[in-house]
């Protein structure tokens, strides 16, 4: 058996973000992870043989990663500004551009003038030690903004504010990235998730990674080896200890501290403990697309390559986004699935190769919401999803998408889709939820967790370091961060 001051387990970003600052800190530093490559949902991939697009595939923009962390860990990555922040066709042909740092009505720029207000008070303190939620409060100092964001449903805040139901949808749509919501609802799941939305570094950008989000990967494992740590991949953790041993299939190690960078459920388990709650299903479909030419639009008025290069939103207007979430809510397929297209490659072309680049071939990521796991359970629901989206796309195109996908050497169209069941048997992800629970406060809730870190368990020796810890969710690295901090400041008493 090895000795470490930390073994991680889990070599997502959240994992490696710990481990660079431990072992700049001068800890001995194992990452055990369980696939043959780091990085969890942050990385890129070629999904198709032959093909020389490295894809973005699972997560690809990045808000959330504090420039801080970056800076103290020499991050060599650029994440790039999209010219176009959203572009949304309407149901009379038209559509609406929204160029970044150009509001298009007086209303829209009033309410995200608060959300940065907000954002630039509350984004500083996710990795600091946990406040209370009346210092957070204090900290925001702003009643009527905490009102509509920390306390009345998003959907109240949304109607007062966006008398058009397109306009309300985009901004609705920021509340139910990856969480299974309505607008109205009293448990404020879509508050928590439009917060962690618009507050990244106190702006709410959402940029593209330059190389795909393994580039970002990549630097975080060199940073984390440049300072020394170890990783070893291809190891599957299979109990931990709350002394702090870690064992594997023909291995283990003892650790001073282990940081468990994997879901809540996943260290239940390891722990030999229940689960902690019912896993709070994912409730997206992810595809990704290469093109040989961007689609075109019904409407005449907009370039493709201006609509693609932001977030481009179809049958995403609030009164859709309900009638798609009542309809999944019952276990039934949207009709019109509400999704969201991204073309990364025209912000960022080195995800291509130069024939595909010479071609003018583009990517095409698309996220679709309220496809809870719920409707995946037969073995032909996969397809309907995929179908359904496509029609949903294809009602505001001019031409059909499938006919503008790239095909493999092998005659294959390039299209390739990840439900929430697939996302939790290749990734660990309970149930498919992308965040790996529903996202936090970032304040104390429990007893005992004010002043914390937000990442202790029952255990002093080991702490939750991945997306699951209080204020993580999202390419963030926080919860890593806040893991390091707790161990290296000597405060990761147990929790309670
Ligand atoms: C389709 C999709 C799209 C998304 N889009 C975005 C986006 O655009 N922007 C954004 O900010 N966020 C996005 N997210 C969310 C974001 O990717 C995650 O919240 C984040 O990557 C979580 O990082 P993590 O390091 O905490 O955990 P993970 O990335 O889940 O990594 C956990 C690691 O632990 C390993 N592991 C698990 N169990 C064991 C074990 N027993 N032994 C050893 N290793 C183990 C896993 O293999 C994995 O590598 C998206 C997620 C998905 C799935």
């Amino acid at each position: 058996m090895t000795r470490h001051d930390a073994v991680i387990v889990g070599g997502g970003h959240n994992g490696l973000v710990a481990a660079a600052y431990l072992a700049r800190a001068g800890r001995s530093v194992l990452v055990l992870e369980r696939r043959e490559h780091v990085g969890g949902a942050a990385v890129s991939e070629r999904p198709w043989p032959g093909v020389e697009a490295r894809l973005s595939r699972y997560s690809y923009l990045v808000s959330l990663l504090p420039a801080a962390v970056a800076r103290d860990l020499g991050l060599r990555v650029e994440l790039r500004r999209r010219a176009i922040s959203s572009y949304t066709p309407r149901p009379d042909g038209g559509g609406l551009l929204v160029r970044t740092d150009a509001a298009p009505g007086e209303a829209w720029r009033e309410f995200y003038a608060t959300t940065a207000r907000v954002g630039r008070r509350v984004f500083p303190t996710l990795t600091r030690p946990l406040p209370t939620r009346d210092e957070l409060r204090a900290e925001v100092a702003e009643d009527a903004a905490w009102e509509a964001l920390f306390e009345r449903p998003l959907g109240e805040v949304l109607d007062a504010t966006f008398p058009d139901d397109v306009e309300r949808g985009i901004a609705l749509t920021d509340g139910l990235i990856g969480t299974f919501a309505a607008a109205h609802e009293p448990s404020l799941r879509q508050n928590r998730c439009f917060l962690y939305h618009v507050i990244g570094n106190g702006e709410g950008h959402w940029d593209v990674p330059v190389g795909g989000m393994g580039a970002l990967t990549d630097a975080l494992a060199r940073a984390a080896l440049e300072a020394g740590a170890e990783i070893r991949c291809g190891v599957d953790v299979r109990a931990i200890d709350p002394d702090g041993e870690v064992r594997w299939e023909g291995g283990s190690a003892a650790a001073g501290h282990v940081l468990a960078a994997v879901a809540p459920p996943a260290l239940a388990a390891l722990l030999g403990e229940p689960a902690p709650e019912p896993p709070a299903e994912g409730a997206q479909l992810k595809l990704n697309m290469l093109l040989s030419r961007l689609p075109r639009l019904r409407d005449p008025h907009v370039d493709p390559r201006e609509a693609f290069a932001g977030t481009f939103h179809v049958n995403e207007s609030a009164s859709r986004l309900q009638a798609a979430y009542e309809q999944a809510a019952r276990g039934e397929l949207p009709d019109l699935p509400p999704c969201e297209t991204y073309c990364h490659s025209l912000t960022d072309p080195t995800i291509l190769g130069p024939e595909l680049r010479a071609a003018g071939a583009e990517t095409l990521t698309c996220f679709v919401l309220h496809m809870p796991a719920r409707l995946f359970g037969d073995p032909g629901a996969k397809e309907r999803a995929v179908e359904a989206t496509l029609r949903s796309l294809d009602s505001v195109l001019d031409e059909p998408i499938e006919d503008c996908l790239w095909r493999t050497p092998d005659g294959e169209p390039c299209l390739e889709a990840r439900t929430p069941p697939e996302l939790e048997a290749e990734l660990g992800l309970p149930a498919g939820n992308i965040f790996h629970r529903d996202l936090s406060w970032p304040y104390a809730e429990e007893d005992g967790e004010a002043g914390g870190w937000g990442v202790e368990t029952a255990h002093p020796r080991v702490l939750l370091c991945g997306a699951g810890a209080r204020r993580g969710g999202g390419v963030s690295g926080i919860p890593g961060h806040n893991a390091a901090m707790a161990v290296i400041s000597g405060r990761s008493a147990p929790r309670g």
